[in-house]
């Protein structure tokens, strides 16, 4: 799966998940009122709000990497990112293989 779709998909899962706690946030915990109060509002919506939902994109965005996310191998190796290839000894900046720039 492409890094657009993966990241679209994370985005869209984590506005589902969070969707119910951002209507009912200020009714259901008072913890919140007293948080705006005390630090401020910008303060308390990115502390329980925007630091959660980035954490559950990451992780949903991680998840999916590495379960559907492309099949590089993680040898150490400098590859050419269309076909893989390893570009060691290259004095171009092209790939032998199939002529992507690098
Ligand atoms: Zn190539």
């Amino acid at each position: 799966m492409h890094w657009f779709w993966r990241m679209a998909l994370s985005m869209v899962v984590t506005c589902i998940l969070a969707s119910p706690f951002a209507v009912f946030v200020d009714d259901v915990f008072p913890v919140v009122m007293k948080l705006t109060r005390i630090i401020g509002q910008r303060t308390t919506v990115f502390i329980l709000g925007v630091i959660p939902s980035m954490v559950c994109s990451m992780s949903i965005y991680g998840l999916l990497t590495r379960y559907c996310g492309p099949e590089i191998p993680f040898d150490g190796e400098t590859r050419c990112r269309k076909c893989l290839y390893i570009l060691k000894g290259i004095t171009k900046p092209r790939c032998p293989e199939c002529g992507e720039r690098i």
